[in-house]
């Protein structure tokens, strides 16, 4: 089935879905009535907005030298760098260091980049016994589900539909459907696996080039346990996410959970320079970085695409796009959802894999106020639709004009030759008025959710003759 007919499925099915609809809505408003007690000044925010994106931009116009200073520092501070072009390379790096770690169990902390490579597939089918141990994450574990947003991940689920997965998946567990009490028990049951985990696999907010420092941003502690508590640590990000100066990190760390949840700041915020140092009685003795590329340095390439990698991930497009409250994260079929997933699948994996997600934008500019960083995803989007018809000729981006149909240009080429031919543009319009009611009223999908427009009786030319407006 083509990738369009794949996405329309998927969109007839969240929007059969009335639960989900009243579910996403209430979630959503309720992380866009957060954030905006957290802005209370627009000219403050702004000068944030501003800041931000320079940052940002500075680290993606000087990602090469950057990278290079980040390996170089991390590597005198102990830390092992592998670089990862696809994400099979990622997923065999990893695994080639956990095999050679003799580590069989993992515990691992929320990462965007690990589903981007669908590592715990990887790992399991590899033999590895991988456990998810941020909350929404090890819901989403527990049903064998796939996250539907990219900060809260299990958001589409309710209390009940835990209750029942805990029930099925801990029966000798006390039923509850009390959210506290589900939590302490999600507590009890990821406390006992951290204790005996051969290893921890992070993601990471920001990785500072001049000191070498991994940062995590996290509010359950669960991300510090992961990368300390075992011997061995593995994070993984993409390339991407390098600042160049620790002075950066304040006023990326200050807006980034405003942004995302609401929250002036999260409950934990971890810097790891390297392995456990001999005067140090805990933390890993060994740490590695996995920088993740799978297309990213081709989309740094084109200037006027490589804003969605200033992206600091924290979901307020998602939160405040239209569209995305009435589909849901599963709709789009990808694992960054709304308009950030729309520009970088659409990138990553190219306009012939994820071209159709390009549709589900209604240019409402939401999106683009709210981000942090400045990302102007509407005109992203614009040109990413474009490309998937016309096919600009740039290098950046994968599968260009794979959504072309030869019907749809023919139309196309017929209402420009239409448009700019005064002459022949009358007579279509007298003909099309006189022939109103042979216009058919079902025009296929397109009409399946609106009503057909039928023309009116007269020409705006004749209506403009006959009100006076033209008199020759
Ligand atoms: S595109 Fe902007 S708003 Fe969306 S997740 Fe990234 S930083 Fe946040």
């Amino acid at each position: 089935m083509s990738q369009v007919n794949l996405f329309t499925k998927r969109i007839n099915k969240a929007l059969s879905n009335n639960q989900l609809q009243t579910s996403f809505r209430s979630a959503m408003s309720y992380l866009m009535e957060g954030r905006l007690k957290r802005f209370p000044d627009y000219d403050k925010l702004q000068l944030s907005r501003t800041k931000s994106n320079s940052i940002r931009a500075n680290s993606v116009s000087n990602l090469g030298d950057l990278l290079v200073t980040l390996e170089n520092n991390l590597t005198k501070n102990g830390v092992k760098v592998h670089w990862a072009e696809t994400a099979t390379q990622a997923n065999e790096i990893i695994h080639s260091v956990l095999k050679k770690a003799n580590a069989k169990t993992v515990v691992k902390g929320k990462s965007m980049v690990s589903e981007e490579i669908e590592l715990n597939e990887y790992l399991i089918d590899n033999g590895i016994d991988i456990l998810e141990t941020d909350l929404g994450e090890f819901l989403i574990q527990l049903d064998d589900d796939k996250p539907s947003h990219i900060v809260m991940p299990a958001i589409h689920k309710n209390k009940f539909e835990i209750a029942r997965s805990f029930a099925d998946n801990f029966p000798d567990l006390e039923y509850t459907e009390d959210v506290d009490k589900l939590t302490q028990q999600a507590r009890l049951v990821l406390r006992d696996k951290f204790s005996h985990a051969d290893a921890g696999i992070s993601g990471v907010n920001f990785a500072v080039a001049e000191t070498g420092t991994l940062c995590l941003v996290e509010n359950e502690g669960n991300g510090r346990m992961s990368t300390t508590v075992p011997n061995l640590h593995i994070a993984v990000t993409g390339i991407e996410k390098v600042v160049e100066k620790l002075e950066n990190i304040p006023p990326l760390f200050d807006i980034l959970p405003k942004s995302a949840t609401g929250q002036e700041c999260t409950t934990y915020f971890n810097m790891i320079s390297g392995p456990r140092k001999d005067n140090e009685k805990d933390g890993p003795t060994e740490v590695h970085l996995v920088l993740l590329d799978n297309g990213r340095s081709r989309v740094s390439r084109d200037t006027s695409l490589n804003d969605i990698l200033n992206c600091i991930r924290c979901g307020s497009c998602i939160n405040h796009c239209p569209v995305y409250v009435k589909l849901g994260g599963h709709a789009y079929g990808t694992v960054y959802p709304g308009p950030v997933g729309i520009v970088f699948e659409s990138l990553t994996q190219g306009l012939d894999k994820a071209g159709a997600l390009t549709s589900a934008c209604t240019m409402c500019g939401a999106c683009a106020q709210v981000c942090p960083v400045k990302i102007p995803l509407p005109t992203l989007i614009n040109r990413l639709r474009n490309e998937s018809i016309e096919g600009v000729d740039s290098d950046s981006v994968l599968g260009k004009g794979s959504l072309k149909k030869p019907i749809e240009s023919s139309i196309w080429k017929g209402w420009r030759f239409i448009y700019s031919n005064p002459l022949v543009y009358l007579l279509f319009v007298k003909t099309m008025t006189r022939m109103r009611l042979l216009v058919p009223t079902n025009i296929g999908k397109w009409s399946k959710y609106r009503n057909t427009p039928k023309p009116s009786k007269r020409s705006i030319e004749e209506i403009a003759r006959s009100e006076g407006f033209i008199n020759e």
